[in-house]
């Protein structure tokens, strides 16, 4: 893009941004949360809820019975992918099977039609919704914005040395031991790297590890990049302050980061996220506690690193360059159905533990902040059932083919009934190590993924509103004041 037509676009921005912001009507919802967190679950449920009049005593517009109706309308920019709404609801309410993830940005238009709680105004309202549904990964570039590429591989280098990751990397850094900085570069040894180093990223991000993720973003969620030259660079350990001759490894991997920089992370900032009035950043909370102490921690530093994008630094660059103007931002553990409801506030408890740094750091972002436990598609009911002499509180869903319970290996279509365990009354603990209060030898009862619930028809043959866990907090939250 030229200057010019850069120019042009960000006016076109602005003006856009103010007139929605002068007629109060048009509101910017950004989804986020790392890979399989539960982001197209969400909306999906979300949209299923508001369009079908689902169930949502705590969402005000929704229990005073002001909400006339909501309906999905052609998505105004043409540039970016739909959400595709129609074919996640039918996986989830025709196949029982959860719907394709997030793999890149997408968007969908909601236009809901409400009457105003006070009589002083007219009475009939509406409110546009843009819903974007983007990596979490993405938001982890924006510091890459203040680095260099000295800056950034030292402290890719020294994460890597820590416990919990220096297995995984050990193939990568064990590669990096004959490569001079100062070595000629070529295309071949650039792929090399890169591949290796994103085999890592990836390996750290796998189930059994759930360590939260590194930037740069697009290496684990490429979007329209996937397989693009944009992506074939790494981490060297080059010396801070040392200019390196241009025919360099050092030298070529440093202008593929720099314009990684400039022609990846700024415009996603700029023409994206800083367009979003409000933020929910969902957490896959439960599994970093299933797979422990060290996934906890950098799930922590991982929404900590978050929330610098949503404070976009003091430094002047930055925040005239992308300055949010986000006034709320909600964190969400998700799936909270894999617990008994005992444990909701107490998983709530540990997000609030987890996002504390996080929200300290955000003082000067000004946006009001909330934190909440939800399952978006609720898959499980509650029941209790006889184990020896005692009466347990269990969770009762269709595992998923394969899952394993008590010995017992499920097909995907009979019913088992799960004790998840309990997490602890004192959220510090899951920091420590010990959070849930379930033998190791027992670990694996307590994350059984199940099938999404049996749909339900409704008098009209259609599918009820999907089952959820305290989506309409998350919607009064986010929604409700637009809607008073
Ligand atoms: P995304 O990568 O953030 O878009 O994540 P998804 O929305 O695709 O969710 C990833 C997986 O988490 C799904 O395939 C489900 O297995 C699980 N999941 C997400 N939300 C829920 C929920 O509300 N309840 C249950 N039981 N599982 C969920």
């Amino acid at each position: 893009m030229t200057l010019l037509s850069n120019l042009v676009t960000e006016a076109q921005i602005a003006a856009r941004s103010v007139a929605d912001y002068v007629s109060g009507t048009g509101l910017r919802l950004g989804v986020t949360g790392l890979s399989r967190a539960g982001k197209t679950v969400f909306i999906t449920s979300l949209v299923h809820n508001l369009t079908q009049g689902g169930r949502l005593p705590v969402f005000r517009a929704s229990a005073d019975g002001r909400l006339t109706r909501a309906t999905l309308q052609a998505q105004p920019d043409d540039a970016i992918p739909r959400f595709a709404y129609e074919d996640h609801l039918a996986s989830l309410t025709i196949d029982r099977t959860w719907p394709e993830s997030t793999r890149r940005i997408s968007e969908l238009r909601l236009h809901i039609a409400f009457e105003r709680r006070g009589s002083w105004r007219a009475r009939n309202a509406s409110l546009t919704i843009d819903i974007i549904d983007y990596p979490g990964e993405w938001l982890l570039d924006l510091p890459l914005i203040g680095k260099s590429f000295a800056q950034w591989s030292r402290e890719t280098l020294d994460a890597s040395a820590a416990s919990g990751r220096a297995t995984l990397a050990a193939a990568w850094r064990g590669g990096l031991q004959g490569l001079a900085p100062d070595s000629k570069g070529s295309e071949q040894v650039a792929r090399e790297q890169a591949e290796r180093f994103t085999a890592y990223l990836r390996a750290a991000r796998q189930d059994r590890y759930a360590l939260s993720t590194l930037p740069p973003g697009r290496f684990l969620m490429p979007g329209d990049l996937e397989g693009s030259p944009a992506l074939t660079f790494a981490p060297l350990p080059v010396e801070e302050g040392r200019t390196y001759g241009s025919e360099t490894i050092a030298a070529m991997m440093e202008r593929r980061y720099e314009s990684y920089k400039t022609h990846v992370i700024r415009p996603f900032f700029r023409d994206h996220f800083s367009r979003l009035d409000r933020q929910i950043v969902l957490v896959d909370a439960l599994s970093a506690l299933n797979s422990g102490p060290s996934a906890v921690r950098d799930l922590q530093t991982a929404l900590s690193d978050v929330m610098q994008s949503f404070r976009a630094g003091r430094s002047s660059l930055l925040s005239t360059l992308f300055r949010p103007r986000i006034d709320k931002i909600l964190f969400a553990a998700t799936k909270a159905d894999h617990l008994h409801h005992t444990s909701h506030d107490r998983l709530e408890a540990i997000l609030r533990v987890l996002t504390a740094r996080a929200i300290a750091r955000a003082e000067d972002v000004g946006a009001k902040i909330d934190v909440i436990a939800l399952a978006a598609v609720r898959a499980t009911r509650e029941g209790a059932v006889r184990h020896g002499n005692e009466v347990l509180d269990a969770i009762i869903g269709t595992p998923l083919a394969g899952e394993e319970v008590d010995g017992e290996i499920f097909d995907g279509s009979a019913e088992g009934a799960i004790f998840p365990g309990e997490l602890p009354a004192d959220p510090r603990r899951a920091l420590r190590g010990d959070a849930l209060a379930v033998p190791e030898s027992e670990a694996d009862y307590r994350f059984v993924r199940f099938r999404p619930p049996v749909p339900q028809a409704g008098d009209d043959g259609l599918p009820r509103p999907l089952p959820h866990i305290r989506l309409d907090r998350a919607l009064q939250f986010l929604l409700g004041d637009k809607l008073e």
